[in-house]
């Protein structure tokens, strides 16, 4: 099979709850969304998808996704779609670096695979363990109060696992901690995600402050060495996101005792292939892991389950559907949570059908 063309969507996914905010202040009130088609000589099209969190979260930004993809497709043009390690071998000696450029990519040829075998990824990637997956819900960063109202509001729904985000007023964080832990019920599990957003003292103020409760801590601080720091003087177990950006960082940390849990985000690590490298690297070491992206709709959604439903049930902490946080769909079979738990599709490769009149007419195409 060769690679005959690729064609750029932009899509705009405004979310149900209107925005949503973190750590330092930042908000996103429309993610701007990039899907990709990998055409090819046997008439199969690949689908996939990235989607930043706006610029300030990541080394990562929309137009940045779009402008490299349109940077590597005449390179990708004749090459073999199901090769995906000389894929990813392809785009790495061609630009280095700025990997969520090449998640989208690396998400349509395993797309193309799994049609092309006429298996799901899942199948492909160990098989679905199970019938379902539990989720997270992220809780967007608000007072106290209203935090715990909406923990209450989403477990109604189903969810069982809570994400704070926090990573503000360290008081007033311990405040957010306090309220939520106190509306959760047995085998919940609550997470306080600061995004890097605490200096080094206010997180062990903060980690210090919830000794007694039942929470996990999340990426505290900016650098890895802060956050060892605080892993170290605190009693919670402790999960690393944004500074496990590769295979490296996860050795590392490994080396290091640095956490119990580290976030996959599909793009942070440069797609499917290299995700389930470090999703595998970390079954085989112990580490549990949140699989995730950045943020995205049903295409990033359907990768995330395939990735996460083939995964060892006691690794797998918790994912993520981006799909239902958002008000637009555009594609049929994407997957759709059932309470607080997903699965991926058993049709072959992401089991996605992307709706052309959703989607528009394509920015670039080659
Ligand atoms: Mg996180």
């Amino acid at each position: 099979m060769k690679i005959t063309g690729l064609r750029i969507f932009q899509l705009d996914l405004p979310l149900h709850e209107g925005t949503y905010k973190w750590s330092g202040g930042n908000s996103v009130s429309v993610f701007d969304s990039t899907v990709v088609a990998i055409d090819t000589d046997d008439g199969l099209t690949g689908w996939g998808e990235i989607c930043p969190l706006g610029a300030a979260y990541l080394p990562a930004y929309a137009r940045g996704a779009r402008a490299g993809i349109q940077e590597l497709a005449p390179q990708l043009i004749g090459s073999n779609p199901l090769a995906l390690g000389q894929i990813n071998e392809q785009m790495d000696m061609a630009m280095r670096g700025h990997p969520y450029v090449k998640s989208a990519i690396d998400m349509a040829c395993w797309d193309l695979l799994g049609k092309a075998s006429g298996l799901p990824v899942a199948t492909l990637m160990g098989g679905h363990v199970g019938s379902d997956f539990a989720l997270y819900r992220a809780i967007s960063q608000e007072s106290p109060a209203k935090m715990a109202k909406k923990i209450e509001g989403y477990r109604r729904q189903g969810y069982r696992k809570f994400q704070l985000k926090v990573g503000g007023d360290p008081d007033t964080d311990i405040a957010r901690i306090r309220a939520a832990a106190d509306v959760l019920k047995r085998g919940d599990v609550l997470i306080a995600d600061a995004n890097t957003g605490w200096t080094q003292h206010a997180a062990l103020r903060v980690a210090d402050a919830v000794r007694d409760i039942d929470v996990y801590i999340e990426q505290p601080c900016t650098s890895y060495a802060q956050c060892l720091t605080v892993r170290r003087h605190t009693n919670r177990p402790f999960i690393l996101d944004e500074v496990v950006d590769g295979i490296d960082m996860v050795l590392q940390g490994v080396a290091d005792h640095a956490m119990d849990v580290v976030n996959l985000k599909i793009s942070k690590v440069g797609g499917l292939t290299k995700a389930r490298q470090i999703r595998d690297l970390c079954v085989s070491l112990g580490i549990a892991m949140t699989i995730e992206d950045t943020w995205g709709g049903d295409i990033v959604t359907a990768a995330i389950a395939h990735l996460a439903h083939s995964t060892p049930e006691r690794f797998l902490f918790s994912a993520t559907d981006f799909n239902s946080y958002v008000t637009v769909s555009f594609a049929d079979g994407a997957p759709i949570r059932k309470g607080g738990r997903l699965s991926a599709s058993s049709r072959p490769g992401l089991g996605v059908e992307p709706k052309m009149r959703t989607l528009g007419a394509p920015v670039f195409s080659l």
